[in-house]
C-alpha cells in the first residue's frame, strides 16, 4: 500500500504508518502522550479502517473493535494509573480519540462514550468540590469500575438522550432512580443510545426522586446499570444516514433495580460538573476532528494517484483541484488551531472567553468536518464517491455531528450569540 506521508511503520512492520493529525514536536507533545496517540493512531489505521466499511453497510457493532482496544489497553485510557489504566488527560484523549475516528467514526464516537464514564468520573470528578467521606466513597466506587474495565474488557455506554429538553440541559431528565434499601429503582426511556445491546454497562444520566417530590436537575445521577438487569430492554431498529455502525437504539428502563455501587458519580456531582467543566460536552468532537482529516486525507491521495486499488487519475495539473486543496487545507488547519486550543485548555472553572472558544470549537469541528467531505466529493469527482472507498463514508458519518446534544451546531450558536452579549443575570427589562 502506498502511503503519501509515511512516518515510520506498524509493528507488524508491514504498513507504513500516516503522520499524527498533530505532529508532537509542533504541538508540544510529551514523549507519554506521544507513543499513546501513536498507538490508537496504528490500531486505527492497521486494523479498524479495514472492518470499517463492513459495520456501515451492515449496521453492526464493531465489537472485535473493543476487543482489540482492550488488548491495547486503550480501553482504560483516562483510568488513573493507580486502578491500572493509562491515566491521559483530557488533551491526550482527544488527540487519540481523533486519530481513531480518522479510520472508523462508529468506533471514535462509541468508544467516547466508553472513555467518558472513566474521564468523568476520574480527572473530571477530582476537580470537584466533595467532602473527604464522599471522595473516598467515591474512590471506592469507582475502582469497581475500573477494575472491570482494566481486567474483564467491560464496555460502558453513555445514554442521556431522552427526546425531551433534558439532553440539551434545560430540564430534569425524565428518566427517574427512585431511592429504596440498598440502591434505586429506574425507570425511563433513552433514545439514539449507541452501544445498545452491546455494552455491559449502561452509564445512564437519570434524576433521583423520592416519593412525592418534584424533579430537579440539581438531583442528576449517573448510574452504570447492567445491561443484563431484569427490566432492561433494547427496542426499535438503527437505520440511519451515517454513524450506522454505533447501533444507537432505544433502551427501556423497566422497575430495573441497581445497587449504591453502580454509582459513578456521587450526589449532586454530575450537576456541579455541568457548571464547572463545561469542556465535559466537547468530547463528541474528537471523532469528528478525525473526520476532517480523513477527507482532506483521502483527497490529497485521490489526486496524487495513491489511493490503493485506484488506477491514477491525471488531475492534479488543474487549478481549480488546486485551489479546492488549498481551501481543504486552509479549512483543516483553522479547523486544528481552535479545536486543539480548546481541548488543550480544558479544566475546572473556564473563563468565559474559554468556554465561548469551546463552543466555537465544536461548531467549527462538527460543520467543519462534513464541508469538507463534500469539498473532497466534488474535488475528487464521481468516482470517489462510490461505496468502495471510504469518502463516501466520511462525509454521511460527519453530516451527524452537529446534531450531537448537547452543543449541537444550533445550539452553540445560540449560546455564543447569547452569552456574548449579556453577562450571566443581564436582562433588557
Ligand atoms: C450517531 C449518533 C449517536 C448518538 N449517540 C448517543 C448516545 O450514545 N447517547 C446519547 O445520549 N445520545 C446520543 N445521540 C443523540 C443526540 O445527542 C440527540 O439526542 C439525537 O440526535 C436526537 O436529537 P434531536 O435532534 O431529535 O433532538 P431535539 O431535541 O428534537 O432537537 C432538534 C434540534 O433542535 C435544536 N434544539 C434542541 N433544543 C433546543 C433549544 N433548547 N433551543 C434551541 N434549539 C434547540 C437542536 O439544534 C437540535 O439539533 C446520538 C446521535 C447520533 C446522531
Amino acid at each position: 500500500m502506498t502511503m503519501q506521508v509515511g512516518k515510520g511503520v506498524s509493528a507488524t512492520g508491514r504498513v507504513a504508518l500516516d503522520a499524527p493529525i498533530f505532529d508532537p514536536v509542533a504541538f508540544r507533545l510529551n514523549d507519554e502522550q506521544t507513543a499513546i496517540i501513536a498507538r490508537a493512531r496504528e490500531i486505527g489505521q492497521t486494523v479498524f479502517a479495514g472492518r470499517a466499511a463492513a459495520h456501515d453497510r451492515d449496521a453492526t457493532f464493531p465489537t472485535e473493535n473493543y476487543r482489540d482496544l482492550h488488548r491495547v489497553g486503550l480501553l482504560g485510557i483516562a483510568i488513573p494509573k493507580k486502578h491500572g489504566g493509562l491515566g491521559v488527560d483530557y488533551q491526550t484523549y482527544a488527540l487519540a480519540a481523533a486519530e481513531i475516528g480518522r479510520y472508523c467514526g462508529a468506533t471514535a464516537l462509541t468508544w467516547n462514550m466508553h472513555v467518558c464514564s472513566t474521564l468523568w468520573s476520574g480527572p473530571l470528578a477530582d476537580d470537584l468540590d466533595m467532602d473527604a467521606a464522599i471522595r473516598a466513597e467515591h474512590e471506592r466506587r469507582r475502582a469497581i469500575h475500573y477494575k472491570r474495565i482494566v481486567e474483564d474488557g467491560a464496555i460502558y455506554s453513555q445514554p442521556f438522550s431522552e427526546g425531551g429538553a433534558a439532553a440539551a440541559g434545560g430540564v430534569a431528565f425524565g428518566t427517574e432512580a427512585k431511592p429504596v434499601d440498598g440502591g434505586w429503582v429506574v425507570n425511563g426511556k433513552k433514545i439514539f443510545a449507541s452501544l445498545a445491546g452491546h455494552a455491559d454497562y449502561y452509564g445512564v444520566l437519570c434524576t433521583e426522586v423520592e416519593e412525592g417530590e418534584q424533579a430537579s436537575r440539581r438531583n442528576t445521577l449517573y448510574l452504570a446499570i447492567p445491561a443484563q438487569s431484569k427490566g432492561v430492554s433494547v427496542v426499535g431498529d438503527w437505520d440511519p444516514l451515517g454513524m450506522r455502525g454505533t447501533v444507537s437504539r432505544t433502551l427501556l428502563f423497566k422497575d430495573v433495580f441497581v445497587s449504591e455501587d453502580a454509582a459513578l458519580m456521587p450526589r449532586g456531582i454530575y450537576y456541579q460538573a455541568a457548571l464547572r467543566w463545561p469542556h465535559m460536552f466537547l468530547t463528541l468532537s474528537p471523532t469528528y476532528m478525525g473526520l476532517a482529516q480523513a477527507a482532506y486525507d483521502f483527497t490529497v491521495r485521490y489526486l496524487r494517484g495513491e489511493v490503493p486499488g485506484m488506477p491514477p487519475i491525471k488531475r492534479r495539473m488543474y487549478p481549480t483541484k488546486q485551489i479546492a486543496v488549498a481551501q481543504m487545507q486552509i479549512k483543516l488547519e483553522q479547523i486544528k488551531a481552535i479545536w486543539f486550543q480548546a481541548v488543550t485548555e480544558a479544566q475546572a472553572n473556564p473563563s468565559k472567553e474559554q468556554v465561548l472558544r469551546a463552543y466555537a470549537a465544536q461548531y467549527s469541528v462538527m460543520e467543519g468536518a462534513n464541508e469538507l467531505a463534500t469539498l473532497g466529493i466534488r474535488t475528487c469527482g464521481g468516482q470517489a464517491m462510490l461505496k468502495s472507498l471510504p469518502l463516501e463514508r466520511v462525509y454521511r458519518d460527519s453530516r451527524c455531528g452537529a446534531l450531537m446534544l448537547p452543543w449541537t451546531a444550533e445550539l452553540c450558536l445560540d449560546r455564543i450569540g447569547r452569552e456574548a452579549l449579556y453577562e450571566a443575570g443581564e436582562s433588557d427589562d
